[in-house]
């Protein structure tokens, strides 16, 4: 394989992800991130043990885990009832069952550890205010060029530009991401105005007709996270839009009094629409290959989003590792990535409809959910939280 640096577009967790594993392997990366800073976008993120397993395997898990919470416990709780339906135990035993611990921190946390990791590596150079507009695999070489007529040539481009990606175009043809009908509402506070009826320690589901309600803490203990999905469109594209006060207690009527408590504490909220990317026809074409949301976006029901970037920035490394046809590097990283994201993109679809019944059908979810037991839904997830570094599927 040739000398020349990888490019990777998009400084979020799947580029910094990217470059981290691709440095590892002894290749020089240069990545160009359009904002001018590694800046704070998002929510909260639940880091089950693949993600953990990931940040390890890419030498980030010492820089991230800091900032991380361990929550005692994991309760799903009927929204109107507030009667709680499961508990699941987060500590011992189930690191012991996944090899791996789960955690809960902010998008921003994650990010910053995988920035602070990346600074370590003299193999990165990380470069911001740069926007890539366009790729050209020359065969030998691959070039981006940026919004400030500038351009760059290396051996490949990796293409982590996120859901609204502006490369994926050269890879896929033009595919735009699909509004789900839910809207998804984010509020951020510090852990002291968290209203003391509410159990702070735990991740908490809260379940509702048309709606959930998902909440924790984050940034080691300062802040609390807490996410609202109700069914519903919005004209709104980005992620920063704020909710006017009292629009999201409006949006639940009559749930659970200490729910209702919780959605009233937060002094603002931010909105956007939930929305996901249908399968693509290819993630790689060349020496050009998609990674994380450019290639797989999905709706953050599985709390999945991040973690599959980062499985993404593992398997991609290893491939380009074997040998020195890249492009069949990218193609046998397509094929190890595909059915696994695709899976969890349904699942997470299915996920809000299940999440989301009323009547007949809450009551039906609610009783299974009772009579099975924590066991029976940690086996449901293990096909996402068994993951390792070497798996190939
Ligand atoms: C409410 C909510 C909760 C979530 N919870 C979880 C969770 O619990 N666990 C989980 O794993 N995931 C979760 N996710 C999903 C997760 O945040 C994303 O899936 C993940 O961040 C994808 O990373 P990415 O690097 O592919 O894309 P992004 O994070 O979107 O990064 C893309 C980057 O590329 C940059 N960029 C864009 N265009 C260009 C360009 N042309 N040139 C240069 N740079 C460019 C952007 O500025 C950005 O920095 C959640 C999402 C939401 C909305």
């Amino acid at each position: 394989m040739n000398d020349q640096p990888f490019l990777i577009a998009g400084g979020g967790i799947g580029g910094l992800a990217a470059a981290l594993g691709l440095a590892r392997q002894s290749r020089p990366v240069r990545l160009f991130e359009q904002a001018t800073g590694f800046e704070e976008i998002g929510a909260g993120l639940q880091m089950s043990p693949n993600g953990v397993r990931a940040l390890k395997a890419l030498g980030a898990w010492e820089a991230v885990e800091p900032s991380c919470v361990i929550p005692s416990e994991i309760h799903v709780r009927d929204g109107l009832s507030g009667a709680i339906l499961q508990r699941i135990r987060l500590g011992k035993t189930f690191e012991e069952r996944f090899g791996a611990p789960y955690r809960v921190c902010h998008r921003a946390d994650l990010l910053a550890g995988l920035v602070t990791a990346a600074k370590r590596n003299f193999a990165i150079e990380l470069n911001t205010g740069k926007r890539a507009t366009g790729v050209e695999d020359m065969g030998e070489a691959a070039r981006l060029g940026f919004a400030d007529g500038s351009t760059a040539r290396g051996a490949g481009v990796v293409a982590a530009d996120g859901i609204r990606s502006t490369l994926r175009a050269a890879v896929a043809g033009e595919v735009a991401p699909t509004k789900r009908g839910v809207i998804l509402y984010r509020g951020l506070m510090p852990l002291q105005r968290v209203p003391p009826e509410i159990e702070a320690d735990c991740v908490t589901l809260w379940l509702c007709p048309g709606a959930h309600v998902v909440h924790y803490p984050v940034s080691n203990w300062r802040n609390f996270n807490v996410v609202v999905a109700v069914d519903g469109t919005l004209p709104d594209e980005g992620w920063k839009t704020p909710a006017h006060s009292g629009e999201v207690p409006k949006r639940l009527p009559g749930v659970y009094r200490e729910l209702s408590l919780l959605l009233a504490a937060p002094a603002s909220w931010t909105r956007w629409p939930g929305t996901d990317l249908g399968a693509l026809p290819q993630w790689t074409r060349g020496r050009v290959a998609l990674l994380g949301d450019a290639a797989h976006a999905t709706l953050p029901f599985l709390a999945q989003g991040a973690v599959m970037a980062l499985e993404d920035a593992v398997v991609l490394a290893r491939e380009t590792a074997r040998g020195p046809d890249l492009p069949e590097a990218f193609r046998a990283y397509e094929r190890q990535r595909r059915e696994r994201t695709a899976k969890i993109q349904e699942q997470s679809r299915s996920m809000s409809r299940i999440y989301h019944a009323s009547g007949v059908v809450a009551a039906g979810r609610n009783l299974t959910l009772r009579l099975s037991g924590p066991s029976f839904a940690l086996g449901r997830l293990e096909w996402i939280y068994r993951w390792t570094p070497d798996a190939t599927g």
